[in-house]
């Protein structure tokens, strides 16, 4: 009986977590974990074929009978080509289908285990081969989400990070940056040279990359201990150093008001990527056009190097909370933006923000962790984005700019180098606050929608009376709203505690206002309607 009740708890404790967690269908495997991967790898002017050796080290926690890796096989034109998997330095059995690689490791107890992967084949995506706007030839690792798998041998999935190292050994006239500090630059001789990164933080497959052609490169300062550099083409060089060189006052912004810095280095590069820019780690790639001579990317570079603290060192477990990665890039890029242009910014980024948020909202009434996305693609939308800074917005409002602050300060601390979820985040703004989140999680991540307000307001015999009523029927949202009373130019704020569907709130006001305004600084995601 005892027996049959555990096993019904434990039944029942699963179903909880997997109703917290809300996992992603990616298989993964516990008792193995990444620790370190090298990556040696042969580009050439001739042909865009790769020749690749991926050495992984492991430590298993239990005896496996098989270990997988993601890599996109050849078919045709693209695809990687497996001749050999090693384990030190003996041969194992391996299979390769439907795009894992399967390896049978020795068996015997030891726990911490070496694989050697030889591999080649022209990559159909992940590593961008191209070239430049200005018609030089390119390879730039464009990975986010899943496209590592196309061109390293790797556990696709930000759940198991680890240590990386590049050799990049390709033609003596390319300039070669990769993930990490560059700790080797040779010339072998024959018109090659091998240039090595090495990156000591555990990092997620989604964020490393190289960037392989003609660069110009800066180093544009030191904060603290950390070098921040711009590579950029040779053609846009002053432009880039002048445009980049903005990152040097953002990084120092995030250390001063987060915490340390996680990577080797900070590099920011022109590159061919399919997005505005990617927070790639410690190696950002910016879109081609962001280089315009004209400071007009600070925002973005706000944004990518949020996500060094964000996303990067702390990683969501799961792709359907990458808001703890895009929500709070957008929320912290705008928090660094008040902090150079004042609350103006704030409520005019929160403004726009909240545009988007009602337009897509009317398409797609779905909540921001919705376990009905399948494809990591697809996690990224309005919802993650704007509508994830905006919650932080309003969690930063409800608890009050020291409590937030300490509170952000004290999860990024836990969670450096590791991996988290909503959950976790949630326990330590509790922790610090002393408030029960429960119900402010539950209705803005796991609920659909905001409040649709519907309100008037009448003066009569110095009393403001002003009735609210939520009008949408799937949800009655809790919250802290903000009534303005205006007179002659001079603004009185009170602030009322609405948890009911309809609500009547009086102010009293010894002579009839000009106007009432609800929210006047932007801290309720609300419709009026
Ligand atoms: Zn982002």
């Amino acid at each position: 009986m005892l027996k049959f009740l555990n096993t019904v708890l434990i039944l029942l404790m699963f179903m909880v977590s997997q109703f917290i967690y809300c996992q992603d269908t990616y298989h993964r495997n516990t008792s193995a974990d990444i620790q370190h991967y090298t990556f040696n790898l042969s580009l050439n002017d001739d042909t865009n074929e790769i020749i690749g050796e991926a050495i992984i080290n492991v430590h298993f926690n239990n005896q496996v009978n098989e270990f997988n890796l993601d890599l996109i096989a050849k078919s045709e034109t693209f695809g990687m080509e497996v001749t050999g998997v090693f384990e030190d330095s003996t041969i194992v059995d391996y299979t390769y289908e439907a795009n894992k690689l399967k390896i049978i490791p020795t068996k015997d107890a030891t726990k911490q285990k070496i694989f050697t992967i030889q591999y080649h084949g022209i990559p159909e995506r992940g590593l961008v081969i191209d070239t430049t706007k200005f018609g030089q030839r390119s390879f730039f690792g464009d990975n986010w989400p899943n496209l590592a798998r196309h061109w390293l041998p790797s556990v696709d999935h930000p759940y198991d990070k680890a240590s990386i190292e590049f050799r990049i050994t390709a033609p003596a006239h390319y300039d070669v940056i990769a993930t990490g500090e560059k700790i080797e630059e040779s010339n072998l001789g024959n018109g090659l040279k091998l240039t090595t990164y090495k990156e000591p933080a555990p990092v997620a497959m989604k964020v490393v990359t190289i960037g392989v052609t003609e660069f110009a490169s800066k180093l544009l300062d030191q904060v603290y201990d950390t070098q921040v550099s711009a590579w950029v083409y040779p053609e846009n060089r002053l432009d880039g150093f002048s445009d980049y060189g903005v990152a040097t006052k953002v990084l120092k912004y995030f250390i001063d008001s987060v915490g340390p810095y996680s990577y080797a280095k900070l590099a920011n590069m022109q590159a061919k990527t399919q997005w505005g820019g990617l927070e790639n780690a410690g190696t950002i790639s910016y879109f081609e056009n962001s280089v315009t001579g004209k400071n007009e990317v600070e925002g973005l570079i706000a944004h990518e190097i949020a996500h060094q603290w964000f996303g990067n060192s702390a990683t969501e477990n799961d792709w359907n909370h990458v808001w703890l990665s895009e929500g709070f890039a957008t929320y912290f890029a705008i928090l660094y933006q008040e902090s150079v242009y004042g609350d103006e910014k704030r409520k005019e980024e929160l403004a726009l923000d909240r545009q988007e948020i009602l337009a897509y909202y009317k398409k797609n009434p779905s909540p921001i962790v919705d376990a009905s996305i399948k494809d990591p693609m697809k996690v990224l939308s309005t919802n993650t984005y704007q509508k994830g800074g905006w919650v932080l917005n309003m969690l930063r409002h409800k608890l009050g700019d020291k409590l937030f602050w300490k509170g952000i300060r004290t999860y990024y601390t836990r969670y450096q180098n590791a991996n988290v979820m909503t959950i976790d985040f949630q326990n330590e703004m509790e922790i610090v606050s002393g408030q029960n989140l429960d119900s402010f999680f539950q209705q803005w991540i796991f609920t659909k929608g905001y409040p649709e307000i519907k309100w008037e307001w009448i003066y009569k015999k110095g009393k403001v009376t002003i009735e609210i009523l939520q009008v949408q029927d799937f949800h009655t949202f809790q919250f802290p709203l903000e009534v303005a009373i205006v007179k002659n130019g001079a603004i009185k704020i009170e602030t009322v505690l609405i948890s009911t569907k309809t609500k009547s709130v009086v102010i009293e006001s010894e002579t009839k206002p000009d106007t009432v305004i609800l929210d006047p600084n932007l801290w309720l995601l609300f419709e009026e309607k």
